[in-house]
């Protein structure tokens, strides 16, 4: 089954590509296939598609051309980053938030192993999931070479202090990194004024394609090569360029840009209605996003007495696409490192799920989420309460 026809707020983890999109894809995937790298006409042609779609994503974040390196997604650019620090010598403490997305933390936490053996410090965060700035200061010091914290969290949307994060990470002369992958296309910000040196982004994010994402690299800022061989991407990240997936990119870049620059956003309404419904409707509701300074149509919250597992399960058979605030696993039924950090019971955290909505979305979609909850979590708790009554086997 694919998500036609069903009603689909799953957005964080990725989102529907734009109609026009896959139009400015569609001929790169077919005759217009020449190497970019080529010298004859449609090399060039196809190198100068890339160019605009370049310009179109450093638009998008206020960045220079010239500071703007395709990458194959984020997981791919956040590593880069943090491996980067790992080579660059001199310097051997990284900071990264508590929340950060696992393409952070796995690699953070792979740093601290041989050969490299980096110092790691985690930020915690309070209970809306915001870091402290306070914090930071406290952690960084004279050997801390990189500071890594999300712009927006990808659970919660909860929305970082990075500018003030970047200042204190310059002062005591370290870079910054941020992992704009769920913010960028959704709030009107210039990312470069925050002043990070290091920025993440990912198509698919925001109505693009899958397997292409960007690093934005500060001019002037070292960047060791990712991959040697040819001389793409100004000679750090070498191999065939995507001409289809990174025309892609650009055309959702600009799409964003121009949604932005309209301030077309009817999801932040839809989401707090939906709330106010549900709260209405159903008791034992606890609010995981701030919903007056989250990114608009982020809502995540937890349902007393029941699993996330349960409801998303239950809604995915009603034609709904939700997620629970789980780990992005579908394997792993911890519960989330990101509610934890901000202070959840780990009941709670099981107990979450997260609804997160997209410039297409529909008021209307929304209501019909707000008609079927109440009744599925009435039998996801009936269920929870007869799991609690079967005494547990002993191994
Ligand atoms: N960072 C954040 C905050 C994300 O939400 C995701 C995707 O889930 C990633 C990084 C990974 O991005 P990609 O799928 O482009 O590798």
């Amino acid at each position: 089954m694919n998500e036609a026809g069903r009603i689909y707020f799953d957005n964080a983890a990725t989102t529907p590509p734009a109609p026009e999109v896959a139009e400015a894809m569609r001929p790169f995937l077919a005759g217009d296939f020449a190497n970019p790298s080529a010298l004859y006409r449609g090399g060039q042609e196809n190198a100068e598609r890339i160019g605009l779609a370049r310009r179109g994503v450093a638009r998008l974040i206020g960045a220079d051309e010239r500071e703007i390196i395709f990458t194959s997604g984020a997981t791919e650019s956040n590593n880069w980053v943090l491996y980067n620090a790992a080579l660059s010598g001199g310097r051997r403490r990284i900071i990264v938030s508590a929340i950060e997305h696992h393409a952070i933390l796995e690699p953070a936490r792979a740093l601290t192993q041989p050969p490299f053996n980096l110092e790691l410090a985690i930020l915690p965060v309070d209970r809306r999931g915001i870091v402290d700035p306070a914090q930071l200061r406290a952690a960084i010091d004279g050997n801390t070479a990189l500071v890594s914290v999300m712009h927006a969290n990808n659970e919660t949307g909860a929305i970082q202090p990075v500018r003030e994060l970047a200042q204190i990470t310059h002062e005591a002369g370290a870079l910054f990194h941020t992992d704009a992958v769920q913010s960028a296309g959704k709030i009107p910000l210039t990312l470069r004024e925050i002043g990070a040196d290091f920025i993440s982004l990912s198509a698919h994010k925001l109505h693009g394609p899958k397997g292409i994402g960007a690093l934005f690299c500060r001019e002037g800022v070292r960047l060791r090569p990712l991959l040697t061989g040819g001389s793409q991407e100004y000679g750090l990240r070498a191999g065939t360029s995507n001409t289809a997936a990174i025309v892609g990119f650009g055309a959702a870049a600009e799409l964003a840009a121009r949604a932005l620059a309209a301030g077309d956003c009817p999801q932040q309404e839809i989401v707090a209605a939906l709330w106010k419904r549900l709260c209405a409707d159903i008791t034992g509701l606890h609010l995981n996003t701030s919903l007056d300074s989250a990114l608009p149509g982020y809502l995540n919250f937890s349902v007393e007495g029941a699993e996330g597992e349960t409801l998303m399960m239950y809604l995915d058979m009603e034609g709904f696409s939700v997620a629970t605030g789980s780990a992005c696993s579908a394997r792993d039924l911890n519960p989330s490192h990101v509610l934890l950090a901000m202070g959840r019971t780990p009941e709670l955290a099981r107990g979450a799920l997260r609804v997160t909505l997209s410039r297409y979305n529909t008021a209307a979609e929304a209501a019909r989420l707000a008609d079927v909850l109440p009744p599925l979590v009435a039998r996801a708790r009936e269920l929870g309460t007869r799991m609690r009554a079967v005494p547990l086997r002993e191994a």
